[in-house]
Order: C-alpha cells, then structure tokens, then sequence
C-alpha cells in the first residue's frame, strides 16, 4: 500500500488555503499534515481543521515554515509573493513538491521559484482552473488568425481584498494574446488609462482592473474590430475549482 502524500498548507488561514484543507480532507490519497501563518497571525496555535470550518484534524497551524516544509512531501502555497519566494527555497532544501498559485511576484521572486523548479518539482500556475487553462490557449490561437486588425484589451474584476493589479491571470492572457502575434507582451502593454491619453496605439494590448465585492475571478479578451467584436469571457464562480486543481497538481 502507497502511504498517502503529506501536505503542508501555507498560508492556511487565507481564502485559498481553507479551501485546501477542505479540498486535501475529501481528497483520497493525500492529507492535512503541516500548515502555517507568519508569526503574530491570530491562526498560529488552532487547530487546521477548525481554522477551515471542519471537525479539529489534530494538527496545529505554526509559524515554523522550515519544520512544517521538513516534514511534509508537497507543500501548496497561496500567499504573497516574498512569501512564496522564500518557501520554495525552503522546499528546494528539503525536497519538497512545491505547487504555487501566488500571483503578483517581481523578477527575482520568480527566479528564486525558477531556481527551486531545478531541485524539485514545481507546479506554478496564475491560475490553476481548466477554464482558464483552455481560455489561455484560445486567447493565443484566436490573437494569431484575427492579426493586428482586431485590438485587443482584457479586463478582470476580483474581490474587493485583491491586493495586486491586473491580476497573474489577466497578464497570462496578455501573455498568450502577443504571443499569438508573435510580440513580446512588455513591448505592447498598455494597462490602465486616465486622463488625455491620445488615440490608442496600433498593436497595444489594454488591460483595464476593477475591484470589488466578493467576485472570485471574471476575465474578458475582447478582440474589436472594425464593425464587429469578439469576446472571450471566463468567470469563476468558487474557490474550489482552483483548490481542487492545486491538491490534484500536488499527488500528479
Ligand atoms: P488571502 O489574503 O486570503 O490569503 C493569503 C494568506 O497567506 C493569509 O492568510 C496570510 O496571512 C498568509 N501569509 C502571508 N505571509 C505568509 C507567510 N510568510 N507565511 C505563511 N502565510 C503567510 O489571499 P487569497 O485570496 O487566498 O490569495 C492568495 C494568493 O493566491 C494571491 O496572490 C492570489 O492572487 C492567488 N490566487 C491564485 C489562484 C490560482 O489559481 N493560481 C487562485 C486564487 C488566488
């Protein structure tokens, strides 16, 4: 018999991390065996389970990620970016599977996740549900047939609490959209537009960011033409679906 995977949930006081306890506690083959919070976070001490609104799991949220890491096979880490940076370090050293969804991480943050990918395997995505996936895909496929003719912008809206803008998400699809032009996104991003801007520039491609309520995640890429648009539009209705892919990522 195959021991189950022993995940550590990072940042397991958050939205995404509840949502992993839940998500690993009805999920065959793996379990809750590690989470944390910084230190000073009101989670430190409870007990997992409750943190995530389910019956006590006899483990314990600490602010010890070097232990928890050490002592897990997977970690998932929905968090902030310095956040991540340092425990894929930490996951690299104790070779760990490391899954990130943290959006929102500089350069060097992303090299030092580039750098833990080398040690161990890590899953990293913006955005980890299969509609999104497949909308990347499209966006690519869809820039390359309509050509500079058709403009394109992509507008998100999240949750009120989002902290970064645009969203991981939005850039992937900014991302994707220039490669299908066969550009460099830096190149031709224009992202948010205030005040007496001029006429748009050919080839740019916009991104507009709202924020509010409680939305888990809306992306459009609209692609305007002259007398006709097409929009591709994805809208996550809950967590889980993002959750759900992150402990799959994890036992893959
Ligand atoms: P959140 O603010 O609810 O949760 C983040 C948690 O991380 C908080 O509880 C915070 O205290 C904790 N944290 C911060 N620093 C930490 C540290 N050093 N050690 C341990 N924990 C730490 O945010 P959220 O809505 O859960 O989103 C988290 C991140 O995941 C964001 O970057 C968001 O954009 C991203 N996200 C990605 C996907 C995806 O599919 N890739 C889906 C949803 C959210």
């Amino acid at each position: 018999m195959v021991d189950d995977l022993k995940i550590g949930v990072v940042g397991c006081a958050g939205r995404m991390g509840q949502m992993v306890i839940r998500q690993i506690t009805e999920t065959e083959g793996c379990v809750v065996a590690g989470g944390t919070e910084p230190a000073g976070n009101a989670a430190v001490g409870v007990d997992l389970g409750v943190l995530a609104g389910l019956d006590p799991l006899g483990v314990a949220a600490t602010d010890d990620p070097a232990a928890m890491i050490a002592a897990v096979d997977a970690v998932i880490d929905f968090t902030i970016p310095a956040a991540t940076a340092e425990h894929a370090r930490l996951a690299a050293q104790a070779e760990a599977v490391l899954v990130a969804g943290t959006t929102g991480l500089d350069a060097e943050q992303e090299d030092a996740v580039t750098r833990a990918a080398r040690h161990v395997p890590v899953i990293r995505a913006p955005n980890f549900s299969i509609g999104v996936t497949l909308l990347l895909a499209l966006t690519e496929q869809v820039a390359g047939i309509l050509g500079p003719d058709y403009d394109i912008e992509i507008v998100e809206m999240h949750h009120r609490h989002k902290v970064d803008a645009p969203s991981g998400t939005a850039i992937g699809l900014g991302e994707a959209a220039a490669a299908g032009r066969g550009v460099a996104l830096e190149a031709v991003k224009k992202s948010g537009r205030d005040g007496h801007t001029g006429a748009r520039a050919a080839g740019e491609i916009g991104f507009a960011t709202l924020r509010g309520g409680d939305v888990v995640g809306d992306h459009t890429v609209v692609f305007a033409g002259d007398g006709e648009r097409l929009e591709l539009t994805h809208k996550a209705a809950s967590r889980q679906v993002f959750a759900a892919a992150a402990v799959r990522a994890a036992l893959w």
